[in-house]
């Protein structure tokens, strides 16, 4: 019986990967992968390694969850090096949780590395801080997939504060929904907030504007992309050092 390696492959920079990541990558006798912002890093593994692509496809659906973890399970019963890879960290937006959970209850071994996650690293990229004294008391990174518009949110809109940085993940899709309900919370229009696209990659684009206006200056940003909404924002003007 083999054991699982729940891996963050970190943002999109290959150099963002942890030296653990990179050795478990290399020893792996199958690597199952999602949507990697830097798909260079799969060529570290060693020849003969199966490669299993679980992600969402261009209008295609991804693999449903229980199927993912029963595969890993199966995976774990036939080889050693089980590599379960994905996106900056696996525990953050990353179901990393729900693997784990399904491993302990069949016996499988697991180990996690955690990777550097998107939602740091990325605006990091761009020049901004999550956080930065006299400016934010916290930062806190929330789902933007679930449309805010939805009649019972599992987002507590209402708790953010004014000295605070939000990040979304995965709400480019949402990204009129969520800066119209952020300033129908009380965020005034000219709130400031930025887009990431491919952050941390030689295609990293950044575009910054207000909650009124980021939609209109975003056409054409390919995904992955990620929100910030902050007053860290600005501090952009002389931290931007890509
Ligand atoms: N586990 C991942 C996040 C998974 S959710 C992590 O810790 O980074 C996927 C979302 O992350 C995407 O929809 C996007 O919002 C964000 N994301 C991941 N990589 C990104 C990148 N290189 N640039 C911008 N956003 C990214």
């Amino acid at each position: 019986m083999g054991k699982v390696y729940l891996t963050g492959a970190g943002p999109g920079d290959f150099e963002l990967m942890t030296i653990k990541a990179l050795r478990v990558i290399k020893e792996a006798d199958i690597i199952i992968y999602d949507r990697l912002a830097n798909p260079e890093i799969l060529k570290e593994a060693k020849e003969g390694v199966e490669l299993v692509y679980v992600g969402k496809q261009d209008g295609r659906h991804s693999v449903p969850q229980d199927d993912i973890n029963e595969l890993l399970y199966q995976a774990a019963l036939k080889h050693e090096n089980v590599v379960r890879l994905k996106g900056g960290d696996n525990f953050v937006f990353g179901r990393g949780g729900e693997e784990g959970i399904y491993l302990f209850d069949r016996d499988i071994k697991f180990e996690v590395i955690p990777g550097i996650t998107s939602s740091i690293a990325v605006p990091a990229y761009a020049g901004i801080p999550v956080t930065h004294r006299g400016i934010t008391t916290s930062f806190r990174v929330v789902t933007g997939h679930e449309a805010p518009n939805k009649e019972v949110s599992q987002v507590d809109w209402n708790s953010f504060t004014t000295n605070e940085t939000v990040v979304f993940l995965m709400g480019f899709h949402n990204l009129s929904k969520i800066s119209r309900k952020l300033m129908g919370i009380g965020k005034p229009k000219d709130y400031l907030c930025a887009v990431i696209s491919k952050g941390t990659t030689k295609d990293q684009k950044v575009v910054v504007g207000t909650l009124e206006n980021i939609v209109e200056k975003t056409h054409g940003i390919e995904t992955p992309a990620l929100i910030i909404v902050g007053e860290v924002v600005n501090l952009r003007e002389k931290l931007q050092w890509l």
